[in-house]
């Protein structure tokens, strides 16, 4: 039987970088346009011997905003994929993350032409006030239009992001967000709280922002899982929640260990038990490949233990946690600090399977730290 592998394509551009980002994002320039084009060929070229025995089960295009290198840099990728001969999954999901205000109805009606079939839009909130504090470029009026629009063009695969402990937030605006979702045609929703990261904008000025205490920040999470229970759809996932039947194929391959290669500037891989990323600098990343060396420019061996308490790690994220015999491949401390975590309410156990208990989910972190 084929192996199930999905590809990532990083496609960095960004009309405006965001205060709060920590992604490798460039200025949307046409030259940069022809180079990751040129590039992602070579990259491609590259790897397709690996590829030749296995089957797609996933594409994705995540940024930045890929939405920005569409049509032709996208229809050029998938085209080149197409043309590979290597297997697609009946079912390949194939995402593009795009950001509200591109999302023009032709636009809409090539990308799903090409064969995107997922959208995964940058939506963050649908109050205008947190919009403009995170400095967004859309309104919530174009993001709902947005997906209005998409799911009009034929669409019925779209996934949001929110953000909630965005600086000056109010329990009365989240919750206005929240009332909002309930009437749009979405069918996933991934959903974080902001992290203030080393190297953005809003970390240089942290001590000026107002951010929701802890307490607060719970309160918004809970009653953004009370939304979800009452729209019936599943928490299947820490952070990712949908409709019956519309988890994510890609992201579902990330928590399960499934092998996938990275392509373009900064993007990660996980092959062959090995992790590695490319240079996160398109001019390097484009020099390596046209002097047909490697663009990476990090790579990690995972070794026994290590690689399997960070797979226990990864896998718990998902709400039906892990089978049991998964413990067979444990290490005795591995197994112990299970038990202590199940001792102390973190981990909950049924006939067949471990997963995280509610106070697990709050604390995932604990539960993370104290497995690897
Ligand atoms: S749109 Fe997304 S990728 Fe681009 S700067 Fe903002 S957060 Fe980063």
């Amino acid at each position: 039987m084929k192996t199930s592998i999905s590809l990532y394509f990083h496609i960095p551009f960004c009309t405006k970088k965001c205060p709060y980002c920590h992604f490798y994002v460039i200025p949307n320039q046409q030259s940069f346009h022809a180079l990751l084009d040129e590039s992602f060929a070579k990259e491609w070229d590259l790897y397709l011997p690996l590829l030749e025995d296995k089957i797609i089960t996933s594409i994705y295009f995540g940024g930045g905003t890929p939405s920005l290198f569409a049509p032709s840099g996208i229809k050029n990728i998938l085209e080149r994929i197409k043309k590979s001969q290597i297997e697609l999954a009946s079912s390949c999901e194939i995402t593009l993350e795009a950001n509200p205000e591109e999302l023009e109805i032709s636009l809409l009606h090539q990308l799903l032409e090409m064969g995107i079939n997922r959208l995964s839009l940058g939506i963050q909130s649908l109050d205008d006030r947190s919009l403009q504090t995170l400095e967004r470029t859309h309104s919530a009026k174009k993001a709902e239009l947005a997906i209005f629009n998409a799911n009009q063009t034929g669409f019925k695969n779209i996934s949001i992001d929110l953000m909630y402990d965005i600086p000056d937030q109010t329990k009365a605006s989240w919750d206005y967000t929240l009332s909002r979702i309930r009437s749009l045609p979405i069918q996933h929703l991934s959903l974080y709280n902001l992290t203030i990261e080393p190297h953005t904008s809003f970390f240089k000025r942290k001590n000026e922002l107002q951010l929701p205490k802890p307490e607060e920040s719970i309160q918004y999470l809970f009653s953004a899982i009370q939304t979800m229970k009452e729209m019936q759809w599943k928490r299947y996932e820490i952070s990712a929640f949908c409709q019956e039947g519309y988890a994510s194929h890609h992201n579902l391959g990330y928590w399960t260990y499934r092998p996938f290669l990275g392509f373009g500037p900064s993007a990660f891989s996980f092959w062959d038990n090995e992790r590695y990323q490319n240079v996160a600098n398109i001019q390097r990343y484009a020099k390596a490949l046209k002097e047909k060396k490697s663009p990476v420019s990090f790579r990690e061996k995972l070794t026994f233990p290590q690689n399997i308490k960070e797979e226990l790690a990864v896998r718990l994220r998902l709400l039906d946690g892990i089978d049991l015999n998964f413990l067979s491949l444990l290490p005795k401390d591995t197994l112990n600090a299970m038990e202590n975590l199940s001792n102390l309410g973190f981990l909950c156990k049924n006939n067949s399977r471990i997963y995280l208990s509610e106070k697990g989910l709050l604390f995932y972190d604990t539960v993370a730290s104290e497995i690897i």
